[in-house]
């Protein structure tokens, strides 16, 4: 017999040694926080295989694991002391999705089932507290026929709107006994008049009703998008946990809440959390009154008059501060708790790592290194390289003033600037058009996500540092503010209404999304220093790496930027930029356009100098670490002129003819440029192109020699090389150009000549090319696209629709395909090492700043990765990731 059920409670917990693949996160927690003797009301995991057998059943709950809840519940009854759905003592159960991994507000919790007419009365009597036993009621009603029976929550919404209002209140928690009563007599009736059947009335119906829904929200469409944006599997399922309620709206000395241990946002180490009293769990999510804060010193410095957790509960205070510091000592991590106080006892109702900013990941880690909880290196694994995407985000230059509008609180760090919209579906339009905008929403739910994610900050006008928005926000590292309460936002007609100002659509704000703050209009930003924690983490990452971090940089301010990063050298200079800029063009055409060779040389000859320039200054910049210049690359017409008006500017500029300049245009003109007349096929055809780069090359790095005192060993690299003689024939011209300029100079240079390795006969004939090649690079860029036969360009076409479709899982441009491209660039390695065992390998592709390819590049030994200049520190860390773990 499959074991489907495992229960916990009383100190114990049957599913201890699982791990969260059965159990789930929840589930696993709730055994471990058990075992380890912590409050915890007692309760059974349902396994995440009963998930998938649900389904491979057709939606039914098969007849075993039904047999073992009922005898999980009997558990359940033994330790409380209380009978399901029955007697003087009713146990009500909380039935609650989940997953492996957390996915935040994407499955449904269903509390307080087993209420009906007659439990309702038993709940009350037992309590000493009618008004307590029919709030429970409505809350379930309400919450089971949102969830399990379908009917949108706004009818139920309504009518509680409209019995407020009938008596005065402004808060839930006024209502009375009778009051509540009569508001689950409305609620019954509204939803038999719209689902034209009984709100169930058996406790069995409705826990298997809630286990079959929790089961059915997995594959719901928004955990369906989640699960994509997020790259997780559906074949995983959910498990689900059914636990003893425990009641956070037993009148005044009861609460429920949710706490980090350390401040989420800047991982400070403080416990930080929100409070509400006589409520229950969905109360401090759901932004219906605002949430106290947890302890005296986080009230004090947020300003409220409203009493700390701390102060109106120091004794469940005190004990819940003990759990915390507990809690993290066993898990080694910031936790993320929510809990509930019952009649001033406490209760533990889910613990796991908190989701945080990347600033506050490098505190935390820093920190925790410095208590000596974790170690260096496992600060290091800490850190999700592509996060600090985050910490290179510009913040607001605080030199100058703020026309602040609005203020709310700082949910998701960094600011951004943008056109204000108020749905995602407008959000993501604008993203398709290449807008920036700040989704504005009075709270966000599940359904905005693909909004959130093409806006570039998001402020909601309601809701806590727990609120939806925040949470999301920061695991996507979007800069956010919520609870803006002195702004307010009129959707009918599309207007922002804040301190003295009425925005409407299309307006630009700027949120800062570390103050809380929204301001008018754009400001200026400045880039974050990367010191303090920052730094500590990058030096223990160097420390392991193996792999150095080279940039692609074609200018002297990219090298610059990229150093400040940490760039040991330039993996991929290109230079066709310096054939573009300002008056070159011309003198490029006119090479391009000359009649013979001489007519090239005359035009070459004036290019010289300004080539020269340009890599004399990066030269300087590198002072002395590595540079890899490409030689010309892209074909000829790209240089010139396109239309029939280009041309005609063109051909006066020049003094030529237009019809003339048309034919050259056309003659040049290729059907498939990607695979036509370019990279080491110009140098061969045009040599004289070639020797004017070396020299240009050669003399700089004499210069710089002199000027820095710091020699540069050039590394020229010839693209699209394919077959060993086509390396030959230009490598000669290369090495007499050295020869020379050595002679002139009077002066010793050292150099390298090698190949990027882009076409599949390359990688190939790896072993032969490396006779004359002494260094390979891998262009993974050009090597994906000779590899599939797809252009790159053309790509997006389709690779859309084949993601869609599952004929492949991700875009090969920007995760490597190891299997395919990652097999030539193996074979490569070994064949070119074979021939020349202390051959420089790396790779300068886009993949190179891309965390799982840096981690292949480790596996298979790359001396070094070359990536854009502000993903150095990604590939710093990356790397140190994979040399730690490939150990
Ligand atoms: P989510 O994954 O959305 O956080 P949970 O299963 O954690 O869903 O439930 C949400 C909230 O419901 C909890 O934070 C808690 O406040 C409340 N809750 C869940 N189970 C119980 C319980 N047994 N007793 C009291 N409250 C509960
Ligand atoms: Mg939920
Ligand atoms: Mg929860």
């Amino acid at each position: 017999m499959t074991k489907w059920v495992y229960t916990f409670g009383n100190g114990a917990a049957e599913g201890r040694a699982l791990d969260h693949e059965m159990l789930g996160g929840k589930g696993a927690n709730l055994a471990e926080m058990c075992s380890l003797g912590l409050p915890v009301p007692p309760g059974l995991t349902i396994t995440a295989d009963a998930c998938s057998a649900y389904y491979r059943d057709g939606r039914r709950i098969a007849d075993e694991v039904r047999a073992q809840v009922l005898s999980g519940i009997a558990s359940i009854e033994a330790v409380t002391g209380r009978r399901f759905g029955a007697g003087n003592s009713p146990l009500l159960l909380s039935v609650r999705s989940g997953a492996r991994v957390s996915m935040p507000g994407m499955m449904d919790t269903v509390l307080n089932l087993g209420l009906n007419d007659e439990t309702v009365q038993a709940l009350g009597h037992d309590a000493g507290d009618a008004r307590f036993a029919w709030d429970s009621y409505r809350r379930f009603i309400q919450m089971y026929a949102d969830v399990v029976m379908g009917l949108d929550n706004e009818v139920f919404e309504e009518i509680l709107e409209d019995e407020k209002a009938r008596h005065g209140y402004e808060y839930d928690t006024e209502m009375t006994a009778s009051e509540w009563q009569h508001v689950v007599h409305l609620y019954k009736a509204v939803l038999e008049e719209e689902l034209g059947e009984e709100f169930p009335q058996d406790p069995q119906v409705q826990l298997w009703g809630a286990v079959g829904a929790v089961f059915s929200s997995w594959m719901s469409a928004r955990a369906v998008t989640y699960r994509h944006l997020h790259n997780i599997p559906e074949s995983w399922g959910t498990a689900i946990n059914i636990q003893a309620m425990v009641f956070g709206n037993l009148g005044n000395s009861s609460a429920t809440g949710v706490a980090f241990t350390r401040n989420p946002s800047t991982g400070e180490k403080s416990l930080y959390g929100e409070f509400l009293v006589n409520a229950q769990g969905e109360d401090v999510v759901a932004g219906i009154r605002t949430p106290q804060s947890i302890t005296e010193e986080a009230r004090i410095s947020s300003g409220s008059d409203r009493p700390s957790m701390e102060k109106l509960m120091p004794e469940a205070f005190k004990e819940f501060v003990a759990i915390c510091d507990r809690l993290e000592a066993h898990y080694l991590d910031m936790q993320d708790i929510e809990f509930t106080i019952e009649r001033g006892t406490l209760w533990m109702l889910q613990t796991r790592s908190g989701k945080r900013s990347t600033r506050a990941a490098m505190k935390i880690a820093v920190d925790m290194v410095d208590e000596k909880m974790i170690t260096e290196e496992q600060a290091v694994l800490r850190i999700e390289p592509s996060s600090l995407d985050q910490l290179l985000h510009p913040t607001i230059d605080p030199r100058v003033a703020r026309e602040v509008i609005g203020t709310g609180l700082p949910a998701s760090p960094g600011a951004a600037s943008g056109e204000i919209v108020f749905t995602a579906e407008e959000a993501v339009m604008a993203e398709e058009e290449g807008r920036k905008v700040i989704l504005l929403r009075v709270e966000t739910s599940p359904e905005d996500i693909h909004g959130m994610h093409a806006a570039e900050g998001i402020l909601t006008t309601r809701g806590g540092m727990t609120s939806h928005a925040a949470v999301v926000a920061r695991g996507m590292g979007i800069p956010c503010v919520v609870g803006a309460g002195t702004m307010r936002i009129d959707l009918r007609n599309e207007r922002l209404i804040g301190m003295g100002v009425t925005l409407k659509k299309g307006d630009i704000i700027t949120i800062d999304g570390s103050a809380g703050q929204v301001l008018k209009g754009e400001v200026p930003m400045v880039q974050p220093a990367l010191s303090g924690d920052f730094g500590r983490i990058m030096e223990w990452a160097d420390r392991v790496r193996r792999m150095t971090v080279r940039t692609n940089a074609d200018t002297p301010a990219d090298a610059r930027a990229a150093r400040s990063f940490g760039a040991e050298g330039i993996g991929l200079c290109r230079t066709e930029h310096m054939f573009f800029e300002g008056e070159r063009i011309h003198v490029m055409r006119e090479m391009i356009l000359a009649e013979d060779e001489a007519g090239r040389r005359t035009a070459l000859d004036r290019l010289l100098p300004m080539q020269r320039e340009d890599f004399e200054s990066l030269f300087n910049v590198m002072h002395g670490l590595p540079v890899t210049i490409r030689l010309l690359d892209p074909p000829l017409h790209e240089f010139l002129p396109k239309t029939d008006e280009e041309i005609a500017d063109v051909a006066a500029a020049m003094n030529m003819d237009a019809t003339a300049l048309r034919q050259r245009v056309d003659a040049l003109h290729e059907f498939n440029p990607m695979l036509g007349h370019r990279g080491c096929r110009l140098a061969i055809s045009y040599p004289e192109i070639v020797e004017m780069q070396a020299r240009a090359i050669f003399e700089a790095a004499v210069q710089a020699a002199r000027e820095t005192g710091a020699a540069v060993v050039p590394e020229i690299m010839v693209p699209l090389v394919g077959l060993r003689s086509e390396l030959d024939y230009v490598k000669e011209r290369i090495d007499a150009i050295a020869r020379d300029v050595m002679t002139e100079a009077d002066m010793r240079i050292d150099y390298l000549v090698g190949t990027m390795i882009e076409l599949p006969r390359a990688a190939l004939r790896a072993h032969i090319i490396a006779e004359a090649a002494e260094f390979f690079s891998f262009g993974t860029n050009d090597l994906t696209q000779t590899t599939f036969g797809i252009s790159r360009d053309d790509a997006s076409a389709f690779i859309p629709t084949y993601q869609r479709k599952g004929i492949i899982e991700h875009d090969p441009f920007i995760s490597l395909d190891f299997d395919g491209v990652g097999e030539l660039i193996r074979i490569a390695t070994e064949r070119g090492r074979r021939t020349r065992a202390d051959m420089k390998l790396g790779i300068c592709g886009e993949h190179g700043g891309d965390p799982a390819s840096i981690h292949f590049c480790e596996g298979i030994g790359l001396d070094y990765v070359s990536c854009s200049p502000f993903r150095v520190p990604i590939a710093r860390l990356a790397a140190a990731q994979a040399a730690i773990k490939a150990r």
